[in-house]
Formats: structure tokens, sequence, C-alpha cells
């Protein structure tokens, strides 16, 4: 068994029917890189940068310890790509007794909705452009892809971008070294998947975020227990959505990718390589079945049959009547 799966870290991950798929992983600290490397990743589909910025007591780390950080991580993946995510603090994932955050915080009645991702960086301008040029200086050691999290709204990619030439600026005043970097957008709000033309201008790539997609899309808090049953990735709402994305991104030539839960999980695989995925980011311990799943996929056999599943009243049940004997999840 252990030869088996050894085998299968260096096995491509391509379909009965030739397409080659890309499986990359989720991190959250640089210490995680190695052992994405090591399960067979093609590269870091998400660093999720904000674990650098927690449980820290108040301090933040500055500009070098993180440009350390994304630079052992970059490293570590050995010439392979990495993405880092600039910090997606607020909601489930705040910033312990931080002060800044603290002011801000004091009055929040829906965090999720609140100041939170790209908001908060947008609202901080000095340190998210500390940020930047960290990740940025991190692209002199390999391969490096910048992404922002939770943005909707034109202004904030307008903000962005414009930070982003900021700070790439202050390098080349400061002559520090930097490489190019592809700029990428999380669409896990409604708003932005229903606005694909905007960020497929603005942007090189996007990631779709299903954990925070589903989240807004339902109304469902992603860590409310109360109403957790209803928190379903396949809704048909969802899955529109998702396979919306999927198109419009591949129509206009650009990288388009799963991060959240959903690629993940084998029981979606077949459907989101009948969608046209054919990039998916997960914890590096689930890259070994979802390759296994991969491997015996066809994505020809379930394209025709997208719109059908899409447009069930029961998407599931219809995905599971026409893939048999699918691993199903209730
Ligand atoms: C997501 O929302 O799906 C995602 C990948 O980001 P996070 O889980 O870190 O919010
Ligand atoms: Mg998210």
């Amino acid at each position: 068994e252990r030869e088996r799966l050894a085998r299968l870290r260096h096995t491509p991950a391509v379909t009965l029917d030739g397409e080659r798929v890309e499986l990359l992983a989720n991190i959250e600290l640089p210490q995680d890189a190695p052992g994405a490397f090591a399960a067979g990743a093609a590269g870091v589909g998400l660093f999720r940068s904000e674990f650098l910025f927690m449980n820290r007591n108040g301090s933040l780390p500055g500009e070098d310890e993180q440009f350390e950080a994304y630079r052992a991580a970059v490293e570590a993946m050995q010439g392979l790509p990495v993405t880092i995510r600039t910090v997606d603090i607020g909601a489930d994932k705040s910033l312990e007794r931080m002060s800044i955050n603290e002011l801000r915080h004091e009055h929040t009645l829906n965090p999720a909705l609140g100041l939170r991702a790209i908001r908060w960086s947008l609202s901080e301008p000095s340190m998210f452009r500390m940020q930047l040029r960290a990740i940025l200086r991190a692209s002199a050691y390999g391969p490096v892809k910048l992404l922002i999290p939770m943005l909707a709204h034109r202004g904030e990619i307008r903000q962005t971008l414009e930070q982003v030439a900021r700070a790439k600026q202050q390098l080349r005043d400061a002559g520090l070294p930097f490489a190019e970097v592809e700029v990428g957008a999380m669409i896990e709000v409604p708003a932005a998947a229903l606005l694909m033309p905007l960020f497929l201008r603005h942007f090189d790539f996007v990631s779709i975020g299903t954990n925070d997609l589903i989240q807004y899309t339902l109304a469902i808090d992603r860590a409310d227990e109360n109403v957790s049953y209803l928190y379903d990735p396949w809704h048909p709402a969802i899955l529109k959505l998702v396979s919306d994305t999927i198109a419009q991104a591949r129509l206009a030539g650009k990288g388009v990718s799963v991060c959240g839960e959903m690629a993940g999980d084998s029981a979606f695989t077949p459907l989101l390589l009948a969608m046209g995925l054919r990039s998916f980011s997960m914890h590096p311990s689930q890259i070994a079945s979802i390759k296994q799943r991969i491997l015996r996929s066809d994505t020809q056999k379930l394209r025709l049959h997208v719109h059908d599943i899409l447009s069930s009243e029961d998407p599931h049940a219809r995905y599971r009547e026409l893939v048999d004997g699918e691993p199903s999840r209730t």
C-alpha cells in the first residue's frame, strides 16, 4: 500500500480521456510547504497568509519576517508556483487582542459582513503595502502568484491594483529585486461571480473560494452549527455560480481553480471536471484520493449532462443517477 501511494505521488493527474489536471496544495504556514511538495502537489494554490498574523498577542509580523516566511515556502516548493493570498482576517479568523483590530471591531455585529480580508487591508494601506512588498520580494526566489481575497466592488479592484503598483515602485526605489507576479482574485462573494467580465479584465487568474461563496450565496454562517444543515454545496445556485465562473474564465483564456473544500471532496471531482475545471487546490492530505478519482474519470462522459444536473431540483440525486456507484455525501 505504501509503495502504491508512493507511485501515485509521481503519477501525473490525467483523466481517462487524456485531460491533464493540476493538483495544488492549500497551506497555512511555510512549515506546511515541504509536506505539500512531498504529497506531489504541482504547486501551492492557496497560502493562507493570515496564519502568520494570528495568535501573536497583538504584535504583527514585519516586512522582513513575512518575506522570510514567503521565501521559505517558495524555496520548499523547488521551482513550483506558490500562490500567496494577502491576509484574510476578520470573521472566523480574528486577530486576537490586536489593538487596531479591537478598535474597529468593537461594534461589529456581523463580522462576516464587516471589515474582513481585502477590506481590512485597504483600510490599513501601509500594512497592506508592507505585505505586498514582502510577497513581491519572495518572487526573486521562485515563481510567486499574488491572490486577493473577498473582492466584490470595482473600487476595491482599482485600489488594490494601485497599491500593488506602489509596492513595486517602492521596491524599485529601494533597489530590491522581484520578478513578474501574476495577480489573481478570489471569487467568493456572489457579486464577484456575477461580474466575471470585470474580474477577467483586471486579473490574470481567478480562484473560486467555495467555502465563502456558499456562505454568502445561501446566507448561512459557515461557522454556525445551528444552520449547518443548510450549508449545502449541492445547492443548484452554488453549482450554477461555480459552473458559470469556470466557463467564463476559460472562454477568456484565463486560469481558474477552485481552492475551497469542494476541490478536495472526491464526490465533486467528476462534476467539476465536466464543468471544465482543470486546476484544484486542496489540503495536501487530499491530493492522493482526488488524483485517484481523476485517473478514473472521463470528462467527456459527464460533460453533456452538466446542464441537466444544474437545472435539476435536486442536483445531487440527479448526479448520482448519472454517475453510477458514486461515493455520495448526504
Ligand atoms: C474559501 O472561502 O473557499 C477559501 C478557500 O478561503 P477561506 O476558507 O480561507 O475563507
Ligand atoms: Mg474565503
